[in-house]
Protein backbone atom coordinates (compact mmCIF):
# COMPACT_ATOMS: atom_id res chain seq x y z
CA UNK A 1 0.00 0.00 0.00
CA UNK A 2 1.01 3.52 -0.86
CA UNK A 3 1.10 5.51 2.71
CA UNK A 4 -1.55 7.79 3.39
CA UNK A 5 0.76 10.03 5.16
CA UNK A 6 4.36 10.73 5.10
CA UNK A 7 6.26 12.55 7.31
CA UNK A 8 9.57 13.35 5.85
CA UNK A 9 12.52 14.31 7.52
CA UNK A 10 10.20 16.82 9.77
CA UNK A 11 12.09 19.54 12.38
CA UNK A 12 10.69 22.03 14.46
CA UNK A 13 12.62 24.50 16.67
CA UNK A 14 11.04 27.42 18.50
CA UNK A 15 13.26 30.16 19.72
CA UNK A 16 12.76 30.84 23.95
CA UNK A 17 13.41 33.78 25.75
CA UNK A 18 16.56 33.13 27.88
CA UNK A 19 15.35 33.11 31.64
CA UNK A 20 16.00 36.55 33.10
CA UNK A 21 16.89 37.71 30.13
CA UNK A 22 15.01 40.33 27.82
CA UNK A 23 17.07 39.71 24.43
CA UNK A 24 19.02 36.33 24.90
CA UNK A 25 17.18 33.81 22.96
CA UNK A 26 17.96 30.13 22.92
CA UNK A 27 16.63 26.64 20.43
CA UNK A 28 14.07 24.28 21.54
CA UNK A 29 14.53 21.23 19.45
CA UNK A 30 11.17 20.13 20.06
CA UNK A 31 11.44 17.53 16.78
CA UNK A 32 14.22 16.77 15.01
CA UNK A 33 14.02 14.63 11.69
CA UNK A 34 11.27 12.74 12.33
CA UNK A 35 10.66 10.03 9.17
CA UNK A 36 7.89 7.26 9.13
CA UNK A 37 4.80 6.84 6.78
CA UNK A 38 1.20 5.93 7.99
CA UNK A 39 -0.89 3.65 6.03
CA UNK A 40 -4.08 3.29 4.87
CA UNK A 41 -6.02 1.78 7.51
CA UNK A 42 -4.06 0.88 10.49
CA UNK A 43 -3.64 2.51 13.74
CA UNK A 44 -0.52 4.33 14.58
CA UNK A 45 0.10 4.80 18.10
CA UNK A 46 2.79 7.65 18.80
CA UNK A 47 3.67 7.36 22.77
CA UNK A 48 6.93 8.98 25.14
CA UNK A 49 7.40 11.34 28.18
CA UNK A 50 5.91 14.18 28.15
CA UNK A 51 8.46 16.70 26.72
CA UNK A 52 9.14 14.17 24.07
CA UNK A 53 8.17 16.45 21.27
CA UNK A 54 4.38 14.77 20.96
CA UNK A 55 2.49 17.72 21.72
CA UNK A 56 4.46 19.21 18.77
CA UNK A 57 4.95 16.67 16.38
CA UNK A 58 0.93 16.45 16.45
CA UNK A 59 0.24 20.47 15.49
CA UNK A 60 2.85 19.13 12.91
CA UNK A 61 0.40 15.67 11.68
CA UNK A 62 -2.40 18.38 11.60
CA UNK A 63 -0.41 21.36 10.05
CA UNK A 64 -1.09 23.53 12.58
CA UNK A 65 2.09 24.85 11.74
CA UNK A 66 4.62 23.65 9.51
CA UNK A 67 7.95 21.94 10.10
CA UNK A 68 10.62 24.32 10.16
CA UNK A 69 12.68 21.49 7.44
CA UNK A 70 10.95 18.48 6.06
CA UNK A 71 7.36 17.75 4.73
CA UNK A 72 4.67 15.91 5.02
CA UNK A 73 2.86 14.76 2.08
CA UNK A 74 -0.77 13.45 2.58
CA UNK A 75 -1.90 11.39 -0.47
CA UNK A 76 0.98 12.28 -2.45
CA UNK A 77 0.15 16.17 -2.11
CA UNK A 78 2.98 18.08 -0.32
CA UNK A 79 1.00 20.18 2.05
CA UNK A 80 3.31 22.84 1.92
CA UNK A 81 2.76 23.31 -1.81
CA UNK A 82 -0.62 23.89 -1.35
CA UNK A 83 -2.50 27.69 -0.78
CA UNK A 84 -4.55 28.35 1.75
CA UNK A 85 -7.62 27.86 -0.58
CA UNK A 86 -6.21 24.48 -1.64
CA UNK A 87 -5.48 23.84 2.38
CA UNK A 88 -8.96 24.87 3.48
CA UNK A 89 -10.41 22.01 0.72
CA UNK A 90 -7.78 19.50 1.84
CA UNK A 91 -8.48 19.65 5.66
CA UNK A 92 -11.50 17.98 6.08
CA UNK A 93 -9.46 14.67 4.64
CA UNK A 94 -7.18 14.97 7.97
CA UNK A 95 -8.37 16.24 10.85
CA UNK A 96 -6.73 16.91 14.70
CA UNK A 97 -9.68 16.01 18.19
CA UNK A 98 -8.39 17.18 21.11
CA UNK A 99 -8.69 15.18 24.43
CA UNK A 100 -11.63 17.18 25.94
CA UNK A 101 -12.88 19.47 23.10
CA UNK A 102 -15.49 21.05 26.56
CA UNK A 103 -12.98 23.83 26.07
CA UNK A 104 -12.68 23.55 22.00
CA UNK A 105 -16.82 23.73 21.20
CA UNK A 106 -18.34 27.13 22.46
CA UNK A 107 -20.76 27.84 24.77
CA UNK A 108 -23.76 29.17 23.49
CA UNK A 109 -24.04 26.98 20.44
CA UNK A 110 -26.22 24.12 19.93
CA UNK A 111 -25.13 20.38 19.38
CA UNK A 112 -26.82 20.66 15.83
CA UNK A 113 -25.48 24.24 15.13
CA UNK A 114 -21.36 23.25 15.85
CA UNK A 115 -21.89 20.06 13.38
CA UNK A 116 -22.93 22.04 10.83
CA UNK A 117 -20.81 24.70 10.71
CA UNK A 118 -17.70 22.45 10.03
CA UNK A 119 -20.39 22.11 6.67
CA UNK A 120 -20.75 25.59 6.66
CA UNK A 121 -17.25 27.11 5.98
CA UNK A 122 -17.07 24.70 3.27
CA UNK A 123 -20.13 25.81 1.91
CA UNK A 124 -21.10 22.32 0.90
CA UNK A 125 -24.15 21.78 1.83
CA UNK A 126 -27.15 23.75 2.66
CA UNK A 127 -30.95 23.41 3.77
CA UNK A 128 -32.63 20.39 4.28
CA UNK A 129 -29.26 18.55 2.92
CA UNK A 130 -27.76 20.47 5.66
CA UNK A 131 -29.66 19.18 8.31
CA UNK A 132 -30.12 15.97 7.42
CA UNK A 133 -26.19 15.45 7.13
CA UNK A 134 -25.79 16.64 10.63
CA UNK A 135 -28.36 14.69 11.99
CA UNK A 136 -26.90 11.27 9.78
CA UNK A 137 -23.82 12.42 11.44
CA UNK A 138 -25.14 11.98 15.05
CA UNK A 139 -25.97 8.69 14.68
CA UNK A 140 -23.61 7.97 13.63
CA UNK A 141 -21.69 8.50 16.27
CA UNK A 142 -24.28 7.49 18.72
CA UNK A 143 -25.47 10.69 19.76
CA UNK A 144 -29.51 10.81 19.62
CA UNK A 145 -30.82 13.61 17.48
CA UNK A 146 -32.91 14.97 20.33
CA UNK A 147 -29.70 16.17 21.72
CA UNK A 148 -29.62 18.67 17.88
CA UNK A 149 -30.87 21.73 20.20
CA UNK A 150 -29.11 21.26 23.67
CA UNK A 151 -26.23 23.38 24.79
CA UNK A 152 -22.70 21.55 25.15
CA UNK A 153 -23.12 21.82 29.17
CA UNK A 154 -25.76 19.63 29.32
CA UNK A 155 -23.42 16.53 28.05
CA UNK A 156 -20.87 14.34 29.13
CA UNK A 157 -17.63 14.38 28.38
CA UNK A 158 -17.74 11.02 25.68
CA UNK A 159 -21.18 12.95 24.49
CA UNK A 160 -19.04 16.16 23.61
CA UNK A 161 -16.23 13.83 22.45
CA UNK A 162 -18.73 12.27 20.01
CA UNK A 163 -19.58 15.92 18.83
CA UNK A 164 -15.94 16.20 17.64
CA UNK A 165 -15.46 13.18 16.27
CA UNK A 166 -19.51 13.77 14.36
CA UNK A 167 -17.95 17.37 13.33
CA UNK A 168 -15.00 15.80 11.71
CA UNK A 169 -17.07 12.79 9.91
CA UNK A 170 -19.57 15.39 8.15
CA UNK A 171 -16.28 16.25 5.89
CA UNK A 172 -15.51 12.40 5.21
CA UNK A 173 -12.04 12.37 6.58
CA UNK A 174 -9.53 9.77 5.34
CA UNK A 175 -7.33 10.56 8.84
CA UNK A 176 -7.88 10.98 12.48
CA UNK A 177 -5.61 12.35 14.62
CA UNK A 178 -6.40 11.58 18.45
CA UNK A 179 -4.31 13.55 21.22
CA UNK A 180 -4.86 12.03 24.31
CA UNK A 181 -8.77 11.58 23.25
CA UNK A 182 -9.63 8.38 25.67
CA UNK A 183 -7.66 9.79 28.63
CA UNK A 184 -10.47 11.70 29.92
CA UNK A 185 -13.37 9.13 29.74
CA UNK A 186 -13.53 6.21 32.48
CA UNK A 187 -12.85 2.59 31.43
CA UNK A 188 -16.09 1.90 30.49
CA UNK A 189 -16.81 5.24 28.14
CA UNK A 190 -12.95 4.50 26.41
CA UNK A 191 -14.05 0.68 25.39
CA UNK A 192 -17.37 2.24 23.64
CA UNK A 193 -15.26 4.89 21.96
CA UNK A 194 -13.12 2.71 20.47
CA UNK A 195 -15.78 0.60 19.53
CA UNK A 196 -17.10 3.41 17.84
CA UNK A 197 -13.93 3.99 16.01
CA UNK A 198 -13.20 0.71 14.82
CA UNK A 199 -17.03 0.31 13.30
CA UNK A 200 -16.39 3.63 11.37
CA UNK A 201 -12.91 2.29 10.29
CA UNK A 202 -14.74 -0.21 8.79
CA UNK A 203 -17.63 1.92 7.06
CA UNK A 204 -15.59 4.64 6.00
CA UNK A 205 -11.83 3.48 5.26
CA UNK A 206 -10.58 5.84 7.74
CA UNK A 207 -7.19 5.99 9.29
CA UNK A 208 -5.97 7.14 12.73
CA UNK A 209 -3.21 8.31 14.36
CA UNK A 210 -3.27 8.02 18.61
CA UNK A 211 -0.76 9.74 20.43
CA UNK A 212 -0.86 8.99 23.89
CA UNK A 213 0.47 7.94 27.52
CA UNK A 214 -1.59 5.14 27.83
CA UNK A 215 0.34 1.99 27.00
CA UNK A 216 -2.41 -0.35 27.82
CA UNK A 217 -4.72 1.76 25.72
CA UNK A 218 -2.34 1.52 22.67
CA UNK A 219 -1.29 -1.85 22.65
CA UNK A 220 -5.29 -2.72 22.87
CA UNK A 221 -5.77 -0.41 19.71
CA UNK A 222 -2.78 -0.25 17.71
CA UNK A 223 -1.24 -1.51 14.56
CA UNK A 224 1.92 -0.07 14.85
CA UNK A 225 3.85 2.20 17.33
CA UNK A 226 6.54 5.02 17.24
CA UNK A 227 8.05 5.61 20.38
CA UNK A 228 9.40 9.20 20.89
CA UNK A 229 12.50 10.38 22.84
CA UNK A 230 14.04 13.94 22.86
CA UNK A 231 12.49 15.24 19.33
CA UNK A 232 13.25 11.49 17.29
CA UNK A 233 11.74 7.95 17.07
CA UNK A 234 13.78 5.29 18.84
CA UNK A 235 11.76 2.93 18.01
CA UNK A 236 9.01 2.21 15.46
CA UNK A 237 7.36 -1.45 15.45
CA UNK A 238 4.12 -3.34 15.08
CA UNK A 239 2.14 -4.36 17.65
CA UNK A 240 3.60 -7.29 18.59
CA UNK A 241 7.55 -6.45 17.85
CA UNK A 242 6.87 -3.26 20.58
CA UNK A 243 5.02 -4.76 23.29
CA UNK A 244 6.94 -8.50 23.33
CA UNK A 245 10.21 -7.91 21.62
CA UNK A 246 10.88 -4.50 22.11
CA UNK A 247 14.75 -3.83 20.85
CA UNK A 248 15.17 0.27 22.34
CA UNK A 249 16.39 -0.04 25.95
CA UNK A 250 13.86 3.37 26.21
CA UNK A 251 11.01 1.48 24.98
CA UNK A 252 12.08 -1.16 27.46
CA UNK A 253 11.73 1.54 30.47
CA UNK A 254 8.82 2.80 28.70
CA UNK A 255 6.95 -0.64 29.27
CA UNK A 256 8.79 -1.27 33.07
CA UNK A 257 7.08 2.16 33.97
CA UNK A 258 3.54 1.46 32.98
CA UNK A 259 1.80 0.11 35.90
CA UNK A 260 -1.21 -0.90 34.06
CA UNK A 261 0.66 -3.60 31.72
CA UNK A 262 1.30 -6.97 32.76
CA UNK A 263 3.48 -9.47 31.47
CA UNK A 264 6.73 -7.75 30.74
CA UNK A 265 9.02 -9.63 28.18
CA UNK A 266 12.19 -9.15 30.44
CA UNK A 267 12.66 -7.67 34.01
CA UNK A 268 11.56 -4.25 34.80
CA UNK A 269 14.18 -4.17 37.30
CA UNK A 270 16.39 -3.88 34.61
CA UNK A 271 15.32 -1.11 32.82
CA UNK A 272 14.27 1.12 35.56
CA UNK A 273 13.82 5.06 33.99
CA UNK A 274 15.88 6.96 36.76
CA UNK A 275 16.35 10.79 36.10
CA UNK A 276 15.15 13.39 33.43
CA UNK A 277 15.59 13.51 29.89
CA UNK A 278 18.55 15.96 28.72
CA UNK A 279 17.04 19.71 27.46
CA UNK A 280 15.82 20.38 24.46
CA UNK A 281 17.75 23.35 24.18
CA UNK A 282 21.25 21.37 25.04
CA UNK A 283 21.31 18.06 23.41
CA UNK A 284 24.03 16.16 23.88
CA UNK A 285 25.97 14.61 21.19
CA UNK A 286 25.69 10.81 20.90
CA UNK A 287 22.56 8.85 21.26
CA UNK A 288 19.99 11.36 23.42
CA UNK A 289 19.58 8.45 25.72
CA UNK A 290 22.75 7.59 26.54
CA UNK A 291 22.41 9.66 30.19
CA UNK A 292 20.13 7.71 31.36
CA UNK A 293 20.42 3.98 29.26
CA UNK A 294 21.58 1.06 31.67
CA UNK A 295 22.98 -0.19 28.63
CA UNK A 296 24.98 2.51 27.70
CA UNK A 297 28.66 2.05 26.21
CA UNK A 298 31.49 4.42 25.11
CA UNK A 299 30.43 4.70 21.13
CA UNK A 300 27.05 5.39 22.61
CA UNK A 301 28.42 9.00 23.90
CA UNK A 302 29.71 9.96 20.35
CA UNK A 303 27.89 8.41 17.94
CA UNK A 304 24.51 9.22 17.02
CA UNK A 305 22.42 5.51 16.72
CA UNK A 306 20.35 5.44 13.22
CA UNK A 307 17.05 3.84 12.48
CA UNK A 308 17.65 0.24 11.58
CA UNK A 309 15.26 -2.35 10.64
CA UNK A 310 15.47 -5.77 13.10
CA UNK A 311 12.76 -7.19 11.56
CA UNK A 312 10.51 -6.75 8.79
CA UNK A 313 8.45 -3.67 8.92
CA UNK A 314 9.99 -2.90 12.51
CA UNK A 315 12.84 -0.29 13.57
CA UNK A 316 15.07 0.90 16.36
CA UNK A 317 18.03 3.19 16.94
CA UNK A 318 20.45 1.84 19.35
CA UNK A 319 24.19 0.76 18.80
CA UNK A 320 23.34 -2.83 20.41
CA UNK A 321 21.76 -3.35 16.95
CA UNK A 322 25.10 -3.70 14.93
CA UNK A 323 26.66 -5.39 17.90
CA UNK A 324 24.12 -8.19 17.43
CA UNK A 325 23.92 -8.21 13.93
CA UNK A 326 27.74 -8.21 13.60
CA UNK A 327 27.87 -11.11 15.87
CA UNK A 328 25.21 -13.17 13.70
CA UNK A 329 27.41 -12.34 10.90
CA UNK A 330 30.42 -13.42 12.40
CA UNK A 331 28.89 -16.75 13.53
CA UNK A 332 27.49 -17.27 9.98
FE1 LIG B 1 21.48 2.80 25.16
FE2 LIG B 1 23.60 3.04 23.61
FE3 LIG B 1 21.39 1.92 22.66
FE4 LIG B 1 21.49 4.54 23.15
S1 LIG B 1 22.67 3.43 21.62
S2 LIG B 1 19.86 3.17 23.68
S3 LIG B 1 22.76 4.59 24.97
S4 LIG B 1 22.71 1.15 24.31
MG1 LIG C 1 4.01 17.53 25.23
Amino acid sequence: DAPLMRVAEAHRTYLARKRGTFNTYRHIQAVRGVSFDILPRENFGIVGESGCGKSTLTRLLAWLEAPDKGDIILGGVSLRTLSAQQLLAKRGEFQLLLQDPYNALPPRTTVGRMIEESLLIRGSHSGKALHERVIAAMQEVGLSPRLYDELPNALSTGERQRISIARALVLSPKLLILDETLSALDQREQAKLIELFSSLQEKNDLTYVFISHDLAMVRKVCTRIAVMYLGEMVEIADNHDLFFEPQHPYTKALLSAAPTLEEKPFDPQDYLLEGEPPSPIDIPPGCSFASRCPKAFARCRTETPALREYRPGSLAACHLLDIEAGEKSAAA
